[in-house]
C-alpha cells in the first residue's frame, strides 16, 4: 500500500514536468516507470517526438471501463503573479498549489494510483480498466482523437474523465468549433477606392449576417441550452490611407445536438458563398470541430459515482451539464446518446487555468479511494 506522502509525491513529480501544451512524452515516461514498478504494463503511443498518448490496462475481458486524463497543462503565465513556483507543488493550509494541480494532474495521478491499488490488492474480479492518458487536450484534442481513430474506444462500455469537478458530476457538454475566414481584396489609394477592393467590408457584412442567423435560431437543447457563436478575432488593413487587401476573422461556436457541427459548417459555407456572390473573396477554414456530448443523466455509472462521492467526500454531489468541452467529444464520436459518461475528478472547476491553481490535499487523496470503489464497483458487479 502506498502511503499519503508517496501519493502526494507522485502528484508533485507530475507537476514538476512542464508539459505546457507539449512534452507529454516526459509525463508518459514517468507513468510507464511508475506502472512498471507495480508490475503493470503501459505503452506510449507517440504522435511526434515530444507528444504522446499513454495506454495502460488491468484486468481482462468485458465489461471495459475507459478512464482518462490529459497530460498537458496550460501556460503558467507570468510566474511572478504566483505565490509559489507553479511547477513546484507547494502545500499551504491543506491545499496543494501548482500548475496542473487541479487541471488535471491530480485527477490523472488519482486514476493511476487507483489502478495500482486495484491491481496489487487483486480487487478486480472481472472486466477491464483501460487508462487512456491524452496529449494536447488543451489545444485541439489531438490525443483523444487518435485514441478514437485507432479503435481504443471500440470495446469500451463506459467512460470516466477525471477533469476537476469535485462537487458536480458532469454528464453532458456542448461541442466547440473554431473557424477562420480570410478575405482577399485589392489594394489602392484610399482616395481612389474604385481601383481596389476593400477586404474588410464583406467581412463586416458576414459578421452581421452570421450573428443574425445563429443568434435568432429557435433550435435549443433542454439540457445544454442554445448554440453560442462569437467572432473573437478581427484583423485587417495596415495603413490608414490604403484600401485593405487582406482581412481575417476567427470565430468560436458552441454547438448542441439540435444544431450540430455539420449543420453549422454548412451554414457557414452558405454565408460565405452569399458574400462571394457579391464580389467578395472569402475562404472558410474550420480548423477545430469537437461534437457535443449528451449522455444519460441517470446511468449506473453516474448513480454509483454520486453515491460514492457522497460517502467519500461527505458532501452533496450535483449532476449537471457543462458549457466547456472535454476529450469526451473525440472519445465518444461514434457512441450513442445513452453511452455512460461522467466527468468527475479532484479540484474545483473554477481553479482550472488560474494563477495559484490548487487542489485540496484531502480531496485528492479521497478521490483515489473513490476511484478504487467506482472502477471495481462498475465493472466488477
Ligand atoms: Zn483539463
Amino acid at each position: 500500500m502506498m502511503n499519503n506522502e508517496e501519493k502526494v509525491k507522485i502528484l508533485a513529480d507530475l507537476v514538476a514536468i512542464q508539459s505546457v501544451n507539449d512534452h507529454e512524452v516526459t509525463v508518459a515516461e514517468y507513468l510507464i516507470d511508475l506502472f512498471k514498478a507495480h508490475s503493470i504494463e503501459a505503452k506510449m503511443i507517440k504522435l511526434t517526438d515530444t507528444r504522446a498518448n499513454l495506454v495502460a490496462e488491468i484486468g481482462q475481458g468485458a465489461p471495459v471501463i475507459g478512464v482518462s486524463g490529459h497530460m498537458d497543462v496550460v501556460s503558467a503565465g507570468d510566474k511572478s503573479n504566483w505565490t509559489s513556483d507553479p511547477f513546484q507543488l507547494t502545500e499551504r493550509d491543506g491545499n496543494l498549489y501548482g500548475r496542473g494541480s487541479a487541471d488535471m494532474k491530480s485527477g490523472l495521478a488519482a486514476l493511476v494510483i487507483a489502478m495500482i491499488e486495484i491491481h496489487e490488492q487483486k480487487l478486480l474480479k472481472k472486466g477491464t480498466i483501460r487508462l487512456m492518458a491524452t496529449t494536447g487536450e488543451e489545444v485541439g484534442g489531438q490525443g483523444a482523437y487518435h485514441f478514437y481513430k485507432d479503435g481504443f474506444m471500440k470495446d469500451v462500455d463506459a467512460l470516466v474523465i477525471a477533469e476537476p469537478s469535485q462537487d458536480t458530476i458532469i454528464y453532458s457538454h456542448k461541442g466547440s468549433m473554431d473557424a477562420r475566414i480570410q478575405s482577399k481584396g485589392k489594394a489602392a489609394h484610399s482616395s481612389m477606392p474604385q481601383l481596389g477592393y476593400n477586404a474588410i467590408d464583406p467581412l463586416i457584412e458576414f459578421v452581421h449576417e452570421a450573428n443574425n442567423f445563429f443568434r435568432t435560431t429557435d433550435k435549443t437543447n433542454q439540457i445544454l441550452g442554445d448554440l453560442v457563436m462569437n467572432t473573437t478575432i478581427f484583423q485587417g488593413g495596415n495603413q490608414v490611407n490604403s484600401i485593405p487587401e487582406e482581412a481575417m476573422l476567427e470565430m468560436n461556436i458552441r454547438t448542441i445536438p439540435e444544431f450540430d457541427n455539420d449543420e453549422v459548417a454548412k451554414d457557414l459555407e452558405k454565408l460565405v458563398a452569399e458574400q462571394n456572390k457579391n464580389g467578395a473573396k472569402l475562404t472558410l477554414d474550420i480548423y477545430m470541430s469537437l461534437p457535443s456530448v449528451l449522455a444519460a443523466k441517470e446511468s449506473k455509472l453516474s448513480t454509483l459515482a454520486a453515491k460514492l462521492g457522497q460517502e467519500h467526500l461527505n458532501q452533496e454531489i450535483q449532476t449537471a451539464a457543462s458549457p466547456g468541452v472535454t476529450d469526451a467529444s473525440n472519445f465518444l464520436r461514434d457512441k450513442s446518446a445513452d453511452f455512460p459518461f461522467i466527468m468527475f475528478g479532484p479540484g474545483e472547476t473554477k481553479m482550472a487555468h488560474q494563477v495559484d491553481e490548487y487542489v485540496n490535499k484531502d480531496v485528492y487523496l479521497k478521490f483515489i479511494d473513490l476511484y478504487v470503489d467506482l472502477l471495481t464497483g462498475y465493472v466488477g458487479e
